[in-house]
């Protein structure tokens, strides 16, 4: 008799979750009305204003009667607690302002701004958004034994270097390197007479390159020839293709000023960790070229069909990507761990 009590109790539950289901696509077949994506809006709209403790986005993003909600997850494991905190409309700056008196200082949030309409529906999300209550150069390295190589939770596991190859700290700009040649130049000391010219480079003879090409069909730099390999030793490395594609697939970039060094901050949307890449330029022939305003990182890896370019990673205002450019170039090294 209990038994059948439980089975009873078990069967009713069971039924009234079918009748919410079924209720529920019935209201949509005879309204004729479908179920509407919600719709997903880039970060960038999102005023952040870490001084004064608020974050905002425009009033006309949230539907007449609607309400907005920033949840809000610590990227530290420990006392720090999740949030969620509702908006309010603020008549004088025309925005939905969310408090963040609560975040706890020096702290990264990975959060989420969910809008929805009156009849409570979720219409719009802006995600992923960071917010850290830390000053940026504090984000990104534990302390100041550089270099780190920093956890970004990457689905590979790729580690990335905190500063660049030749670089004490991370907005230092380092060394310059062609593509395929190990030994890096220092533009304040030893760039002196280098040039960075297609006919001084060390596999080219004038006609033709020399290694990593057609021949040899290496798409790869040999050790040897890895600028990071030879000067911090393995296991760091120089990053391939694949591992710019993944940095840029679970990051977030910011162009930001650090310790007035312009540059791209990527920020990790699993657990909220930062490295910072300084616009260093490039060189050409001995002139650098856009320093400050773009960063041209070199990959191990080679474009398959076009001897002259190897892959990059690209930074500017805006943007990161990756790219390929000229062999002979001289460009960043930012190391890996795999
Ligand atoms: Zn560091």
């Amino acid at each position: 008799m209990k038994h059948f009590k439980y089975l009873a109790a078990l069967l009713l539950v069971l039924c009234t979750n079918v009748c919410i289901i079924s209720c529920g696509d019935d209201e949509d077949e005879n309204t004729g009305t479908q179920e509407v994506p919600v719709e997903t809006i880039s970060e960038s709209i999102v005023s952040v204003d870490v001084d004064n403790k608020e974050a905002s986005i425009p009033a006309s993003l949230v539907p007449e009667g609607g309400k907005a909600v920033l949840t809000a997850t610590p990227s530290v494991k420990g006392d720090v607690v999740a949030m969620n905190i509702v908006g309010s409309y603020d008549v004088t700056k025309k925005k939905f302002v969310f408090d963040l008196t609560a975040f706890v200082p020096g702290v990264t949030y990975l959060c989420a701004i969910s809008i929805y309409n009156l009849m409570g529906r979720p219409v719009k999300t802006i995600s992923p958004l960071v917010i850290s209550t830390a000053n940026e150069a504090a984000v990104i390295c534990p302390n100041a034994a550089h270099p780190h190589a920093i956890n970004l939770d990457l689905p590979r596991g790729t580690r990335w270097a905190c500063c660049n190859v030749g670089a004490l700290y991370p907005e230092g700009y380092g060394y310059y390197f062609s593509w395929g040649i190990a030994d890096g130049h220092d533009p304040l000391s030893t760039q002196g007479g280098y040039y960075f010219d297609r006919f001084t480079y060390k596999w080219y003879n004038g006609l033709t390159y020399t290694k990593y090409n057609s021949t040899d069909r290496l798409d790869k730099l040999e050790d040897q020839d890895n600028a990071a390999v030879k000067m911090m030793g393995q296991p760091w490395s120089m990053p391939t293709r694949n591992d710019i594609d993944e940095l840029l697939g679970n990051t977030i970039h910011k162009w930001i000023t650090l310790n007035d060094v312009n540059g791209v901050l990527l920020t990790s949307k699993i657990n909220g960790q930062s490295i910072f890449l300084p616009a260093a330029g490039n060189y050409e022939g001995i002139a650098i070229k856009e320093l400050g305003r773009f960063g041209y990182y070199w990959a191990s890896t080679r474009l398959g069909s076009d001897l002259r370019y190897a892959d990059q990673l690209n930074i500017g205002p805006g943007y990161p990507l990756r790219d390929s450019f000229w062999r002979y170039y001289g460009c960043s090294v930012r190391a890996v761990i795999h």
